[in-house]
């Protein structure tokens, strides 16, 4: 069964995506691992992407395209994948498609977390993280607090605020653009009749159950 997950940041996605590859058995692949993978590595992918990265520039739909379809000929991934933060735009979805056609596959699934706006805004300038990198336990000052104020439940270190998280108005105009590049890709996979849409408004397990209960 092959996956697709859509969801702004603070819907869970990531978290979901980990419980679903536990349940279903087959690999939950995140774009950002398959990345930092072919760098670490010094694949020819890695150091094409590096260039780019070095420079600021965004890595091109082709180096990408080529990292997710090393790693989805990969064995592990003969009964299926969850892929996450790909693909990102239409051109990047029909390459999918053409990877997958050559297996005689397609994507069965896209699933779309939402949530509102403003629930995703307050989420993600509640969140804290964990400062030991070695524990990166995430909370959240409303919906997950900490039991002492500003220390880790697991591991006792402080916790932080992602710089990233901290000014709204960046964490707005991050979301924004997240949102005018994947409506055309909900669209495509709705023209496809694989979108199924799943509100953010549970704990991450409760919402990796329900779906696995639809996917049934
Ligand atoms: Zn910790």
């Amino acid at each position: 069964m092959n996956i697709v997950m859509m969801g702004a940041q603070g819907t869970g996605k990531g978290t979901v995506a980990g419980i679903l590859k536990q349940k279903l058995n087959i690999p939950h692949i995140s774009t950002g691992d398959i990345f930092r993978k072919n760098i670490q590595e010094e694949t020819e992918l890695g150091k094409l992407a590096t260039q780019y990265i070095d420079k600021g520039q965004l890595v091109p739909d082709e180096v990408t395209n080529a990292m997710v379809k090393s790693r989805i000929n990969e064995l592990d991934c003969e009964n299926g994948f969850i892929l996450d933060g790909y693909p990102r735009n239409i051109a990047q979805a029909e390459e999918l498609d053409k990877m997958l056609e050559e297996k005689n596959k397609k994507v069965d699934y896209a699933i779309n977390l939402t949530l509102e706006m403003e629930e995703i805004m307050s989420r993600i300038i509640n969140r804290r993280i964990c400062s030991n990198s070695e524990c990166k336990e995430i909370y959240n000052l409303v919906s997950k607090p900490t039991k002492a104020p500003g220390i880790c439940d697991k591991c006792g270190s402080e916790i932080v605020q992602r710089v990233d998280d901290s000014d709204s108005e960046a964490v707005k105009k991050r979301l924004d653009t997240y949102f005018s590049q994947t409506a055309p890709l909900i669209d495509f996979y709705n023209k496809k009749g694989v979108v199924y849409k799943v509100e953010s408004n549970k704990p991450p397990k409760d919402l990796a159950e329900g779906i696995i209960e639809f996917l049934k």
